[in-house]
């Protein structure tokens, strides 16, 4: 599927790589629609790139539907989701203070599977009702984001990892379901990459993970998830598998 004039959503698109989806898709030819739960963000990087900006609580069913809404009354029906709103939450199980975090681990997974899985429904209900684009019968492509966590989670990446599993498990049978209509699900699962969310891990750490990484040694930038974003739109033989971009690397226990 080609981007140019197809209305595109990208969630967490404020920041990081999901700013990097949104540049990438608008050089492309793509309308692109900005969801993010920091309006001001959403905003910037709509107006860099000729979109929209809207607040959007990802994990809020009534707040995704009213988004996706105002993207069908502005651009048409969206034919491409790519989904990078996400948190990243590290706690134990056993904290050494007593207590347990299990309003963190219910968080990370409203947020980062649900809010997934509620951005695909609504996305999949609209793609299912426009016409094919192509003479495959193609409608539109979801890509969601996982992580490498999900297949080697560190200590303290229970919650983190669980939801990005969650992702990874739910792509082949969304891709099964949805090739009725002519809807590829993709997954991507990004190793570390520079972006606000690993900005606060203490350099040392940041240091130890690009030494971990065979090659090549250091973060992956937001543009290479974002090129291989735009790839897994326009590649129609891409379905109903996650892709790892990551270096190589296999993460540590800790
Ligand atoms: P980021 O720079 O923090 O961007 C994530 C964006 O999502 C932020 O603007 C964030 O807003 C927004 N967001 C958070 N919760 C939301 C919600 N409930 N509804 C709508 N928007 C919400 O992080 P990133 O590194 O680009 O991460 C993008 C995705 O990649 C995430 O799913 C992350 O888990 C995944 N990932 C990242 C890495 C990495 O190394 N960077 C590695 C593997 C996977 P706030 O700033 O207000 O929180």
């Amino acid at each position: 599927m080609l981007l140019n004039q197809v209305p595109a959503i990208i969630t967490g698109g404020g920041s990081g790589l999901g700013a990097a989806t949104a540049r990438t898709f608008a050089v492309a030819g793509a309308r692109v629609a900005i969801f993010d739960r920091d309006l001001s963000a959403a905003k910037r990087i709509a107006s860099e790139t000729g979109g929209i900006g809207l607040e959007v609580d990802v994990s809020d069913p009534e707040s995704v539907a009213q988004a996706f809404k105002k993207v069908k009354q502005n651009f048409g029906i969206p034919r491409a989701l790519v989904n990078c709103a996400g948190i990243g939450t590290a706690s134990r199980i056993l904290p050494r203070d007593g207590t347990l975090p299990i309003s963190d681990f219910i968080r990370t997974l409203n947020v980062n599977l649900t809010g997934s899985y509620i951005t695909m429904s609504h996305a999949a209900q609209l793609m299912s009702e426009a016409t094919p684009l192509n003479d495959d019968g193609e409608r539109g492509v979801i890509i969601n984001t996982s992580s490498v966590g999900y297949e080697d989670g560190q200590i303290g990446q229970c919650a983190y990892a669980a939801s990005k599993g969650g992702i990874a498990s739910m792509t082949l049978p969304a891709a099964r379901e949805l090739a009725r209509i002519g809807v590829r699900v993709m997954a991507i699962a990004p190793g570390l990459f520079a972006t606000a969310m690993t900005d606060t891990l203490p350099d040392a750490a940041r240091e130890a993970i690009a030494a971990n990484i065979p090659f090549p040694k250091r973060l992956g930038k937001a543009q290479e998830f974002a090129d291989l974003a735009r790839h897994i739109v326009e590649n129609t033989m891409l379905n109903g598998t996650v892709i790892r971009l990551d270096g190589a690397v296999r993460l540590q226990a800790r």
